[in-house]
């Protein structure tokens, strides 16, 4: 029985034609996050950190405490929308708020660089999350255009996350960091742009606007819900920021290292208090609903494995090639291109792949695509660690294995990241789809506490801005080997446990 009415949103290549607008506005808003990313860790080691024996140990530790919170931000951003804001508002609050990060960041200012990464953190957390569900909104309940609409999102993400580093990384070599990170806020401006002009042309219907008028005009401590929010959201960026100003004495003489701070304490606190809420699901859910749950937290803890190396690309990866790797045509910042170009280049052939072997019956299912895309990882890393052998005497190995590093992770992420978000959706009960979506963006989270783990193993202590040589690249390459090692077991014992996994999943493919 059809309960809906029939929509009547405009139409475009046979899709909604909001799609586009929010293609666009996504890919913008990943330009700004993935070409300031490229600039980070160097501008770190090299200006914020610079007078530091030990700063890519303070880099480390900034890089991953602000991973884990632009994502954790998410899981917040996407309750304060379902309940107050509404999708619109969230999504322009959070651009807002990700430009003005971007554009204090091109002020030379220590304070403003905690600053401006506060502000990236807590507006990620309204747009992100926001813009994804949105998507969604776009098609009914069933309808087989919607597996296609993500896919063509995904490519918006990784387009923006490909021309970025390309764009910001040569600004930011040949005019100036500062140069570099305002591209990055133009690019976001943009993205608000696109955004506002599918408003105004109407495309998105009545998707988007606040759940309850009520809700959001109630007043709250004198002021209505819709504008305390956005006051609330600009006044915990400067207490973020205060947060992570405290690295800035990392290793400065006198300070002690210490290993637990208070972003990795509040993680495994988060990270308590969701296993127990869980766990209480878990217990009252029904057998069948039991097992497909237990499943969808396995798949979003392969992926924290998954992300927790993918993750390097930004902070080791990026060092690596800037210190150890023979590079001509593009600069260390540029190489963080290479991944979303390869996104872009094997998302269709691989999807025309799954398409093909379910014809002749043998798309694999969910688990052993999961073990291949953490083995895929694991050869990644074993492929780079073996560079040494072509390493001339100042410690450059050729670029190829860099090359094939993003190749082969960029196969793996093709392997997981599209196909668990998917199932995500068919592995939860609808009751609590959006509290597991929270949960599968809190992996990305996650990983980045194990991405400054091992950033802090490989951080190499010297002064000297031309690290780098035989003694840098053999420390790297005894961390991509171990790394290896942990991706490749990590894959197998997924891939044995498979069959188990399978019987988990019942009906879903
Ligand atoms: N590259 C993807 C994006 O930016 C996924 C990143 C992640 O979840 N860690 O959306």
């Amino acid at each position: 029985m059809e309960t809906k009415t029939e929509r009547t949103e405009p139409q475009m290549f046979g899709h909604p034609k909001g799609l586009f607008y929010l293609f666009f506005a996504e890919l913008w808003e990943r330009f700004s996050f993935y070409g300031m990313r490229a600039l980070l860790t160097l501008y770190m080691v090299n200006v914020i950190f610079e007078a530091l024996s030990t700063r890519d140990y303070a880099a480390a530790a900034v890089y991953a405490s602000y991973g884990s919170l632009v994502y954790a931000s998410t899981v917040i951003g996407g309750k304060i929308s379902d309940s107050i804001l509404g999708m619109r508002q969230s999504i322009f609050l959070g651009g807002v708020l990700m430009a003005l990060g971007h554009f204090v960041l091109a002020i030379e200012n220590d304070m403003a660089f905690f600053l401006a990464l506060a502000f990236i953190i807590v507006g990620n957390g309204f747009f992100k999350p926001n813009i994804s569900t949105f998507v969604g909104t776009l098609y009914k309940d069933g309808d087989t255009r919607k597996d296609s609409g993500f896919t063509i999102f995904y490519m918006g993400i990784n387009i923006g996350g490909a021309i970025a580093p390309l764009l910001c990384g040569w600004l930011g070599a040949t005019y100036g960091w500062h140069y570099g990170f305002g591209l990055a806020g133009i690019g976001m401006l943009t993205g608000l742009l696109c955004f506002w002009s599918g408003i105004k042309k109407n495309v998105f219907g009545e998707g988007g606007k606040p759940p309850s008028m009520e809700v959001y005009e109630k007043k709250v401590l004198g002021l209505p819900q819709k504008t305390l929010i956005p006051l609330l959201a600009f006044l915990s960026a400067p207490l973020i920021a205060f947060l992570l100003y405290s690295y800035k004495s990392l290793g400065e003489e006198g300070t002690a290292f210490e290993d637990t701070n208070i972003v990795n304490l509040l993680f495994y606190l988060i990270g308590i208090a969701v296993i127990a809420y869980m766990a209480n699901i878990m217990i009252k859910a029904a057998p069948d609903e039991r097992k497909k749950l237990f499943m969808a937290v396995l798949i979003t803890f392969f992926m924290t494995i998954f992300w927790g190396f993918h993750e390097l690309h930004g902070s080791v990866i990026t060092l690596f090639a800037a210190r150890n790797v023979n590079l001509s045509i593009i600069n260390a910042s540029q190489t963080n291109a290479l991944n979303s170009i390869f996104i872009v280049i094997l998302s269709i052939p691989i999807s025309i792949m799954w398409t093909y072997l379910a014809k002749k019956r043998l798309n694999p299912r969910t688990p052993y695509k999961f073990g291949m895309g953490l083995v895929f990882a694991g050869i990644s890393f074993y492929i780079l660690s073996l560079s040494g052998a072509s390493a001339d005497e100042n410690g450059m190995v050729p670029f190829s294995y860099l090359l094939m590093l993003y190749f082969l992770i960029s196969v793996g992420e093709l392997f997981m990241s599209p196909v668990g978000l998917s199932k995500i959706t068919d592995l939860s009960p609808k009751r609590i789809v959006a509290f597991m979506m929270g949960v599968w963006f809190l992996s990305s989270a996650y990983a980045f506490q194990i991405v400054g783990f091992i950033s802090k193993q490989l951080a190499i202590e010297s002064t000297d801005s031309d690290v780098g040589g035989l003694d840098t690249l053999y420390i790297y390459l005894d961390g991509f080997a171990l790394i290896a090692k942990y991706a490749l077991v990590a894959g197998v014992v997924v891939l044995i446990f498979g069959p188990l996994m399978k019987r988990l999943m019942g009906n879903v493919h």
